[in-house]
């Protein structure tokens, strides 16, 4: 399990500031969510945090161990993206095994998680199955399962709920915070939707124009918002 340290982190794509002196500390097993409006530099944070960006300014830091020494490859941490970003060519059994090999997992170990990770999921009926042969559920569910069998330090969860229709984003929601309290790993997600927000978070981060501007617990942003920006945000309906 994975603390992560941002200290002073900035960015700028081209000109335009993206992110500006955002410094933040997350526990081992921590659950913290992003919340912002669109734009806000949600997105961008949580792909510095995966080394999928560079950092133009700040420090950031995964289980004490500084970014500039940590390839994207070597964080071991596991995104789950909006689009669930699944290989159309490869069965469900296939995608989950796929970035294993590359950290030279051995074939019976892979087996085993694979098995657990769908027994967690229940997509177990579902692994010789390709990703067009699945709904949009059920692919959202194989992208998590990809996610866990990494076992990662960290996950970082990218509006992973949005593509879903209302019902079943209620059902998820509730299924990713039992495997947050079954795992008790790190994890990050990124919203903008405050409902998702209070019932997931252990601490909830708020974004507004590339900036912290407030973080806490669900009660604490909720009943005590530090900006009327805050205050409109959380209070409204997503
Ligand atoms: P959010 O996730 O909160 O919607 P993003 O992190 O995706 O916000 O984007 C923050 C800002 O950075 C937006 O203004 C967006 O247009 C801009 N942006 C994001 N990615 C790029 C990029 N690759 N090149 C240029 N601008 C970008």
């Amino acid at each position: 399990m994975a603390g992560i340290a941002l200290s002073g982190v900035s960015k700028h794509f081209g000109a335009v500031e993206v992110i500006r002196d955002v410094s933040l500390d997350i526990q081992p097993g921590e659950l913290v969510v992003f919340l912002g409006p669109s734009g806000s530099g949600k997105t961008t944070l949580l792909r510095m945090i995966a080394g999928l960006e560079s950092i133009d300014e700040g420090t950031l830091t995964i289980d004490g161990v500084r970014s500039e020494n940590l390839a994207p490859g070597r964080r071991n941490v596991a995104m789950v993206f909006q689009n669930y970003a699944l290989y159309p060519h490869m069965t469900v059994a296939e995608n989950m095994a796929f970035g294993l090999r590359n950290i030279r997992v051995a074939p019976d170990v892979i087996g085993q998680r694979i098995a657990e990770a769908a027994r967690i999921l229940e997509i177990e009926a579902l692994l010789q199955r390709r990703p067009s042969q699945l709904s949009g559920g059920q692919r959202q569910r194989v992208a998590i399962g990809r996610a866990i069998v990494k076992e990662p330090k960290a996950f970082l969860f990218d509006e992973p709920l949005s593509n879903l229709d209302a019902a079943l984003r209620a059902r998820t929601r509730v299924e990713l915070a039992e495997l947050h309290q079954r795992l008790k790993s790190t994890m990050i997600y990124v919203t903008h939707d405050q409902v998702e927000a209070m019932t997931l978070a252990d601490r909830i981060v708020i974004l507004n124009n590339c900036r912290i501007e407030q973080m806490g617990s669900p009660v604490d942003v909720y009943a005590r918002p530090a900006s009327r920006f805050v205050a409109t945000f959380v209070g409204s309906p997503a």
